[in-house]
């Protein structure tokens, strides 16, 4: 089995090398602006590639207004901070995310709150979501509060675990009964629609990522994907070290940050943003072959969940234990196939290990038998 797996993924990516689980693909205009904005010398943080890539992105997603920025973990910090995410405060998130999720709310001053993942999804749970809230909190003039510590619960913050999209319509009407901020962490899900909507355009604030692995790239950045104009004119001010319009004098009005990202990365985004459509559709039929190939072995393909289509930025499969997973993530990489377990659960890592987290049944399950497959572009039709 782990042999002719091998061999199939060989097949699709027609190569005998080794195969990397995610990388850039650049087959469209991205030397071509890239030399443009080296020719013009608006390399950094003045350009017109700046704005063109925030309202392609818009466009692209049908959003009021994008803000970039310089990663996604500094869009996250970014979009909670609007939010009104302060000190002292909780925000509930997904056990089973990448670290960047927890950091920006740890640097608000603010604490990650725990809650298990869907086993349809692989994101988090509205069941769960709503035991957390029903047992451990309450609204006090339309404020939530957790019960013991009495904190301030601000903001929730589900994120599309490899591109597929959470349960939205359940988690909106959730915050919706509890006065939360829904922030979508939509790193991993350009691209993906819920109920035919761009994710990261359903909460007041969606962020992504550019990441060098993600479905597009700008070598390293982010953007914010805002649900109306005004947010998107603050989160800009925010994020571009607050100054005030002036001929000459230099005003700043906030604690700001300079996270804007340089036109040269934009050049590179905008490119790469051209070619997504072209490169969902690609990500789609290798996610086909290989939900084909897994049909009636012991590995579950994850598949997209009901009433979406995901982007299948990353491919994945359940194993049936974590010894059957060791045995494949070990034969994989020794033979130059890289395979990956997904991410020790937040609530594991001693960074997070103090914080209040609900029942972790399904993020405990998943993260001992999930495998990501090779899922780069395949250059093949
Ligand atoms: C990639 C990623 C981020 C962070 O993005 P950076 O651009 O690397 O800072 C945040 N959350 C998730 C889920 C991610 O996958």
């Amino acid at each position: 089995m782990h042999n002719s797996l091998i061999t199939f993924i060989r097949e699709l990516y027609g190569s005998s090398d080794f195969i990397p689980l995610h990388q850039p693909t650049f087959e469209g205009n991205e030397k071509n602006y890239v030399s443009n904005t080296i020719d013009s010398t608006f390399v950094s943080s003045v350009g017109a590639y700046v704005d063109e890539f925030e309202s392609a992105l818009s466009s692209y997603c049908d959003a009021a207004a994008t803000v970039a920025v310089v990663n996604g973990t500094n869009g996250l910090q970014s979009a909670l901070h609007m939010a009104g995410v302060t000190r002292d405060e909780l925000v509930i998130t997904q056990s089973m995310t990448f670290v960047a999720t927890c950091n920006a709310i740890h640097w608000l001053g603010a604490e990650p709150v725990f809650v298990d993942i869907s086993d349809t999804t692989l994101g988090m749970c509205p069941l769960s979501l709503a035991g957390f809230l029903d047992e451990y909190c309450k609204l006090s003039n339309n404020v939530c509060l957790h019960k013991q510590t009495g904190k301030r619960v601000r903001a929730v913050v589900p994120m599309h675990t490899f591109g597929h999209p959470v349960d939205l319509s359940r988690l909106i009407e959730i915050c919706q009964n509890w006065n939360l901020s829904l922030v979508e962490d939509a790193a991993e899900s350009l691209g993906s629609t819920y109920k035919g909507q761009h994710t990261g355009t359903f909460g007041r604030f969606g962020v992504l990522s550019f990441n060098g692995n993600k479905i597009i790239t700008t070598g390293g950045g982010g953007a914010v994907l805002c649900k109306t104009k005004v947010d998107g004119t603050k989160l800009k001010h925010f994020t571009t070290t607050a100054k005030l319009p002036h001929a000459f004098e230099f005003i700043h009005d906030e604690y700001a940050y300079n996270a804007r990202m340089p036109n040269l990365n934009a050049a590179l985004g905008l490119a790469q943003l051209e070619q997504l459509a072209l490169f969902i559709e690609k990500k789609r039929q290798l996610a086909a072959y290989y939900a084909d190939f897994f049909k009636g072995t012991a590995f579950k393909f994850v598949q997209e969940p009901q009433n979406t289509r995901a982007n299948y930025w990353l491919n994945a499969i359940v194993c049936e234990n974590k010894e059957c997973r060791d045995g494949l993530l070990k034969y994989a990489n020794s033979s130059g196939v890289m395979m990956r377990p997904v991410w020790k659960p937040m609530h594991q890592l001693s960074l997070y290990s103090n914080c209040i987290a609900h029942e972790m049944r399904n993020t405990e399950w998943f993260a001992d038998r999930l495998v990501n497959l090779p899922s780069s572009v395949p250059s093949v039709e």
